[in-house]
């Protein structure tokens, strides 16, 4: 068996399931696998069959301490008919180009793909020691969604999310606050979503708390984007991708293929990685970025540097100045040097900024591109792909879309991954079209950019109008670790 450690050290030696249900390593590193390509089932073995059976051969590889019943399980629940296509995540051309449609899933974005699986991976890895999971998140709108959706009415398990009041769309608001499930808790916090986040951060540190959750058999858990059961999921996709491209005849088995990742915290990206190391014949990785471009200047130049103002945009879910998964690939790509992680990230700590050694980064240009849109080129993107190929892009997919056009095609197929429904942020790409939204509500713009565009919203976000709500909790920042100790004592009683 396989066994994970932290990027920073290799002191530590756990299982999968371990891995899945700490989240994190002591020392503050990633778990990561040394060998991903060892034992890998072949590419042939991969394009077979249908997206849950690429799912089972992806998840069997990597966490390879679950039971091909217990993989076989999780796969049933996270990918049936929750999701709106049959194909979990379909391929539809645009232009000479190809959109991976990642939103299909119960909240129309792409995080659905990993937290779908992820509540059920948790509940195989915690059954046999009794412990139920609470998961605590803060969330600017669209994490916390789809975290409810996926651990809802899981067994053994709890979640509760906190957002800033006022400070989330009406449609993220009325997603959260009509989520349905005996397991789960929303709730207001009278702050700004780093308040939100710090003092979520300062509820996992909290000796006390997890003591006397402990005594009702009780563990604290996160479900952020660092989590390998959120990684690896996320894996297929790429598989799935090529197999789609292959069937249609758009690629022969063998002939390479580009991504372009629209991206905040490099979990997306990296697990086109993974399928590469794994045997997919990728050859470029794009990393887009919006106008928060750390990641830009990094793959450019080979330092990163944080310090750097942090820009608002219409991309928001991009919004992001350190990207925590880049540190798996710091891992990967200095041949697992845990020393060079460790030191990288304790510069990155301490002065807010790294540089790598010429050779990773010699390294790292071997697969990876970048290029960034900021909102201007953002909003030409959408109405100009609109314009052209009558497809319609969320603002993070534009980005993207942006980034790929601006390189010359050679032949080779290239997708670009779309990680939101349109109708998520109708009202940004309503106004890309050229409408006026001003003073128009969250509804209001789902139906005149269906009209403008004779699209139809995804029925969950429809069905969102005669939901009932049930949550309209607010407290103060000081109050959130009472109300998390409360609702996981409710939730998991
Ligand atoms: C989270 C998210 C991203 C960024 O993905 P990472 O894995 O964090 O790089 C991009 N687009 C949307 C819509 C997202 O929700």
């Amino acid at each position: 068996m396989t066994t994970y450690h932290s990027t920073r050290s290799r002191n530590e030696s756990l299982t999968s399931k371990q891995a899945i249900l700490e989240g994190i390593a002591q020392d503050g590193g990633l778990f990561v696998r040394d060998d991903v390509a060892a034992g890998a089932p072949s590419l042939e073995q991969l394009l077979a069959g249908t997206y849950q059976d690429r799912a089972r051969l992806v998840l069997g590889h990597l966490l390879d301490d679950f039971t091909a019943e217990e993989i076989s399980t999780c796969v049933e629940a996270a990918y049936g008919a929750n999701f709106d296509s049959k194909l979990i995540t379909p391929v539809t051309p645009c232009g000479q180009d190809w959109t991976l449609e990642l939103w299909h899933g119960p909240t129309s974005a792409f995080k659905d793909v990993a937290l779908q699986m992820l509540p059920q991976l948790m509940r195989v890895s915690r059954a046999g020691d009794g412990r139920r999971v609470m998961i605590v998140t803060a969330t600017s709108g669209d994490t916390g969604k789809a975290a409810l959706e996926g651990f809802a009415d899981v067994e053994g398990t709890g979640v509760t999310v906190f957002y800033p009041h006022g400070k989330v769309s009406d449609i993220q608001r009325l997603q959260m606050a009509t989520q349905r499930g005996a397991n789960v808790a929303v709730c207001a916090i009278e702050g700004n979503f780093d308040d939100a986040q710090s003092e979520v951060k300062r509820i996992f540190a909290d000796e006390a708390l997890r003591a006397r959750l402990a005594e009702r058999n009780v563990v604290l858990s996160s479900a952020n984007s660092i989590n390998v059961g959120r990684l690896v999921p996320q894996v297929t996709y790429y598989f799935d991708a090529y197999a789609q491209l292959a069937a249609a005849g758009a690629l022969k088995p063998g002939d390479a293929i580009d991504f372009c990742v629209p991206t905040g915290n490099f979990g997306d990206v990296l697990a086109g990685y993974y399928a590469k190391l794994m045997g997919l014949p990728v050859r470029t990785l794009v990393v887009a970025s919006n106008a928060n471009d750390v990641l830009t200047d990094f793959i450019t130049t080979g330092t990163y540097d944080r310090r750097r103002p942090f820009h608002k945009t219409i991309s928001p879910s991009m919004d992001i100045l350190v990207s925590s998964n880049l540190e798996r690939l710091l891992f990967y790509l200095s041949d697992g040097d845990c020393e060079l992680v460790s030191s990288l990230m304790a510069d990155l700590a301490e002065k807010g900024a790294y540089t790598v050694p010429p050779t990773l980064l010699t390294r790292l240009h071997e697969t990876f591109a970048c290029g960034r849109a900021d909102d201007a080129a953002t909003r030409e993107t959408i109405r100009a792909v609109w314009d052209e190929h009558h497809v319609l892009l969320d603002p993070h997919t534009a980005v993207a879309r942006h980034v790929l056009d601006a390189r010359p095609a050679d032949g080779v197929a290239r997708v670009c991954l779309s990680t939101a429904s349109p109708y998520k942020f109708s009202a940004d790409v309503l106004a890309a079209l050229g409408h006026d939204v001003s003073g128009m509500g969250g509804f209001a713009c789902m139906d005149a950019l269906s009209e403008l565009t004779g699209t139809e919203p995804p029925a969950a976000l429809s069905a969102l109008r005669d939901a009932e709500e049930r949550f309209d909790d607010v407290v103060s920042v000081s109050d959130m670790n009472r109300y998390a100790e409360d609702s996981a004592v409710r939730v998991l009683a």
